[in-house]
Order: structure tokens, then sequence, then C-alpha cells
């Protein structure tokens, strides 16, 4: 008997007549409906004498040679950030997929941004919640609560923050070298070049209202840019102390923190075979909107078969490569690859799993529209039910059902 993957191999070199002996017993959804490369009988099936781009092509053999075990027709759950343009300016650049780039992606649209050391995304704020995860680097934070308790913060490599939908706020590079990081709206639609700027209001106010605003001649107002500024190069800030007690005044601090370090906290669940950290309302207590998974998976590990009953995924893929195949009703089965700097998406209640293909470490952080992380795992289903009643399922007899992991691993081991 061959392995599934052997089989793939086999198949994708055309051979489909070694497969077909071995199929029936190995396989059973590809037979029926007859879909997939192993059913193909006689030449021509494999071959794509079409025009080619290999490079990009052999970034992902799941799309050109699907396992035999996916079907049907299921949207694409692929994007990325690696062929999103960049909008630059001094200072740093961003760009971003939102559902008009990746239709499936309709609870969340994601931004990567850059800034240099000193560089200024400037003061503004918008209609969707902010969520952001620190990729390189160092950033100052700034916020206000609806109470006006400012909030400023210097945040690293892991770390996250959140600001409430139409909280004003901004973000500065620090030394040495800047920051990058990915920012996730909670609206498929919310765009980063189209968010509320200081700057272009200030520009569309008379300058009498502005002097009767903040109390000053109209003059002072002379210099204020016409256009906005939404990326510029600024100096790097000082002492964060001393930030933020000017921006204190006479204010009480908020009660909660807009960041949280999720790289360097206790895993929720860790072993041998990897790492998941989860960032939600439980343990970052502003962040009602979104929670979030950092997943870390060891070569050859994958990131157990479940689902999120409460959202839809949105994955950014850190480092590493990684495989998901999505399941839905139909069946649908669809399998596609993942590298650093991809997105990932996956509807609330499909099914998946994330097998590291690499021989790195593969990390990505799911992140969902919903105040709690949920999961169903569907080993801890499984071996929660009385065993009669699955082993009558899946003609799988009961003394392998008890072998089963019972105690929701997450990342299950090469093997
Ligand atoms: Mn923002
Ligand atoms: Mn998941």
């Amino acid at each position: 008997m061959f392995s599934r993957r052997e089989l793939l191999a086999v198949s994708a070199m055309g051979a489909a007549m070694t497969v077909s002996a071995a199929k029936a017993g190995s396989f059973g959804n590809p037979d029926e409906p007859p879909q997939g490369a192993i059913n193909a009988k006689g030449p021509g099936n494999l071959t794509d004498p079409g025009p080619q781009n290999p490079v990009l092509g052999s970034q992902f053999p799941s799309a050109q040679a699907a396992p035999a075990t996916d079907v049907g027709g299921m949207p694409l759950t692929w994007a990325s950030f690696n062929n999103a343009p960049k909008r630059i300016q001094n200072g740093g650049w961003a760009r971003q997929v939102t559902v008009d780039d990746f239709a499936v992606s309709k609870e969340i649209s994601g931004v990567n941004m850059r800034l240099t050391a000193g560089g200024i995304r400037e003061l503004h704020w918008h209609q969707a919640a902010e969520w952001a995860i620190m990729t390189y680097g160092n950033c100052r934070i700034t916020v206000l609560d609806t109470q006006g308790r400012p909030y400023v913060a210097d945040v690293k490599t892991g770390d996250l923050w959140y600001f409430p939908p139409g909280a004003p706020h901004s973000l500065q590079g620090l030394g040495p070298d800047g920051c990058e990081f990915v920012i996730c709206f909670d609206d498929g639609h919310a765009d980063e070049f189209n968010t509320l700027l200081v700057t272009d209001w200030l520009a569309h106010t008379p300058p009498e209202i502005l002097a009767k605003n903040f109390g000053v001649p109209a003059d002072s107002f002379a210099k204020i840019p016409l256009h906005n500024l939404w990326i510029f190069q600024g100096t790097v800030p000082g002492d964060l102390t001393a930030d933020r007690i000017a921006a204190q005044k006479n204010e009480p601090a908020t009660p909660y923190p807009f960041t949280f370090p999720l790289g360097s906290t206790t895993p929720f669940r860790e072993s041998n075979n990897g790492a998941i950290r989860i960032a939600d309302s439980t343990n970052f207590t502003v962040s009602t909107a979104v929670a979030a998974a950092l997943v870390t998976v060891p070569p050859g590990g994958v990131r157990e078969m479940h689902w999120h009953p409460n959202a839809d995924e949105w994955q950014y893929y850190l480092k590493g490569k990684g495989r998901m195949t999505v399941f839905n009703t139909g069946p649908e089965a669809l399998t596609m690859d993942f590298a650093a700097g991809d997105i990932g998406y996956v509807k609330r209640n499909y099914g998946h799993y994330v097998e590291n293909v690499g021989d790195t470490e593969m990390q990505f952080i799911g992140v969902f529209r919903a105040p709690r992380y949920e999961e169903f795992s569907l080993s801890d289903w499984l071996t929660h039910t009385p065993p009669k009643l699955v082993a009558q399922h899946l003609n799988v007899d009961e003394a392998t059902i008890a072998q089963w992991p019972s105690n929701r691993p997450g990342i299950m081991p090469k093997g």
C-alpha cells in the first residue's frame, strides 16, 4: 500500500494506473464523486501544456496537485501581503488586504505597516476596532479612552495593542530601527487609507472656528498642513515616563492597558509539540471585539483538526511553511500552502488543520472578531462521546479510539 503522500507524488507524475488498485482501500470520498488526480486515467490528464509561471506556481504545490482527499469548489482561503501594493511615504509604508482583495475575508481586513525610527502614523481614529501584533522592532503608541484618560506605552516584537472603535490614537517607530506590525480591523471593508485624520479636520475647519475652539488667536494656525500627513518622518520620542506625565495632566490613568505582551505570556497549551498562546477579553481586558491565538508548530507537527463556533479565523503566517485544509459541508475540502507574510481565512465552523510542511518552526496568529477565543477539537469530541457510538460511525475499533488524545493537545507531533 502507498501512503497518501506517495500516492499524490505518483499520480502527479501521471502514473494513475499505479494508484487505482490502492485507492479503494485507502480513500473514500475521492471515488465518489470521481474528482481528483487519483481518478484520472489516460495520458494528458495531469499535464499542463499551457503558459506557466513556475516561480509562482511552485509555491502552491497543493493547488497544482491537490491531495486526493480534496473535493469541491471552495472559495480561495489564501491571500498575502507579499503581493499587496505598498503606499510608501517618508517615515514608513503600509499595504493592506481588505475584502475587496480577498472575497472570503468579510469579518476582518489586514494591514501591514512599517515605521522608521521616529516615523509617525499620524493622530487619527476610525469606525473599526484596531487590533495589532508587533512583528519587528519597537513602537510607541498613544490612545485616549472614552473618559478622557490617556494611555502611552512602548511595544516590542510579540506585543499586541487594541484600540476600540473611535478611540483616537497614534503610532511612532522607536530606535534603533523603527518597527513593523500587522493590524486587523474588525470589518473586512475597513480601509487603512481612509481614516479620520487630525490634519484633514483642521485643514477643513475655518480658522475662526479653530481660534474659538482652542481659545488662541486664529493666526496660530497659519502653518497647519493643507494636506494630510498619514505617515511622516518625525523625531524619535524620548523617555516614556516623561511622555506619560506630559499627556496625563490632571487625568487619572486608564484602568486597563491597551497593550498586551502575547509573545512572552505563559502558553494556554504547551508541550514539546509546540505552543498556543491566547489573548482575548479574559486576559487582555480591553480587547472586547477581537480574540487571537498565536500558534507555534515544530517541523512535521500539525495544529490538530478543529473548528471555531463563534467567529471566522483570519490568519497571518509569521514564519515557516504551513499547509492548511479547510472542510465544509458539500463535501468541500480545499488545501492551500502558506508561507511567511501570507494570510489564511477560515469561515466559522469550517473544520481545519494546519500542518508544518517545512523543516523549520512554523508560526501563525489566528485572529477572531469575538470577545472570547473558542474552539472545538475533533479528537476531544470523539473521545468524549460513548466509544461504541463512535466505533459504529467510523469502523474503527474501540481499542484504537482509546488511544486517541482526549486532552485537547492543540498540536500533535510529527508522529
Ligand atoms: Mn488606526
Ligand atoms: Mn483554527
